[in-house]
């Protein structure tokens, strides 16, 4: 049988990490310790949590024509997923620079490439967009894409899953064209108000909020649960979020129940805090399946 097509709309990113005792003041230098690069990008990372659970991943953005994006390209091909990804000529992939300093950061998130997915591009690519069983969008693309993804697959009844990283707003009738909608607890209160008052919200049926090392919440019997996740040590929890996404994403063209595909997420999450960076820690299916046996 022929696996369900999930397209993954999104940004890519290589992240230059540097350590340091002390952040540098205005004009001042200072030595720094270890120097890492890690490829990022929540769209990039979700596609490859979704991929290693088994799911079939077409993934749309844009890298600059730049050695970075020669090598955020190959890191998703070897992931096995089918790439539409352009090398934008004069712009620079997107990259994020951060610092850490004694559990600190500082971090400066350059977009390049990533604001070339937009609206124009995304038409050319129309028809493998309406090709997908299920397509996972975030917000670190322009907004006017978006919409456009919003619109086309309510228009053809398309499942959207939007995970609303970084949060932005869009109007009520916008986020009612998206079936299920994944914001984490701050981009929650920020985006649709007070937890407490969900359930009243005209979109509270398509939320699934993130609640880190809670769980996830979801409107059940009229009433905001949580659904607990697994107690771990965890080590890094960066790209939880986008595990969790990514798996949320391959329970749900599998045909499992929200609830079921929330408790799939978590445990898929709950694995990937346990190693170091974002995209290392993300489990394979075998991997998953014998954490929730
Ligand atoms: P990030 O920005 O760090 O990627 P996020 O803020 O988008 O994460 P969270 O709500 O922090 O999202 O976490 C997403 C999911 O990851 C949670 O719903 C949960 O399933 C899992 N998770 C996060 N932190 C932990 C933890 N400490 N232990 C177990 N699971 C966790």
């Amino acid at each position: 049988m022929k696996k369900p097509l999930i397209t993954i709309i999104g940004s890519i990113n290589m992240d230059l990490i540097t350590n340091t005792t002390k952040f540098p003041l205005q004009g001042e230098t200072v030595i720094g310790g270890f120097f890492k690069m890690l490829p990022g990008g929540k769209g990039a990372n979700q596609a490859i949590s979704a991929s290693r659970l088994g799911g079939q991943v077409q993934f749309i953005g844009c890298v600059g024509d730049d050695q970075f994006g020669t090598e955020l390209k190959k890191v998703l091909h070897d992931e096995g997923i089918h790439l539409r990804v352009k090398p934008v000529t004069g712009e620079s992939s997107g990259v994020a620079t951060i610092i850490l300093s004694e559990g600190d950061n500082r971090i400066i998130v350059t977009p390049g490439a990533n604001d070339c997915v937009d609206v124009n591009y995304l038409e050319t690519l129309k028809e493998e967009i309406l090709k997908s069983d299920l397509v996972l969008v975030q917000f670190e693309i322009p907004l006017q894409s978006i919409k456009y993804i919003l619109e086309l697959c309510h228009d053809n009844e398309i499942p959207l899953i939007v995970n609303p990283a970084p949060a932005k707003k869009l109007e009520l009738e916008e986020w009612m064209r998206a079936a299920v909608i994944t914001p984490n607890e701050t981009e929650a209160t920020e985006l649709f108000g007070e937890l407490k008052d969900f359930r009243k919200h005209p979109i509270a049926q398509k939320l699934v909020v993130t609640q880190g090392k809670e769980g996830a919440a979801y409107l059940e019997n009229e009433m905001f649960n949580c659904i607990p996740t697994f107690s771990v040590d965890a080590i890094d929890t960066t790209g939880a979020g986008d595990t969790f996404n990514g798996a949320l994403a391959v329970a749900m063209t599998e045909g499992q129940s929200l609830k079921e595909a929330i408790k799939f997420a978590n445990g898929a999450a709950a694995l990937s805090v346990q190693k170091l960076g974002a995209q290392s820690g993300m489990p394979t299916r075998k991997e998953l399946e014998i954490f929730l046996k």
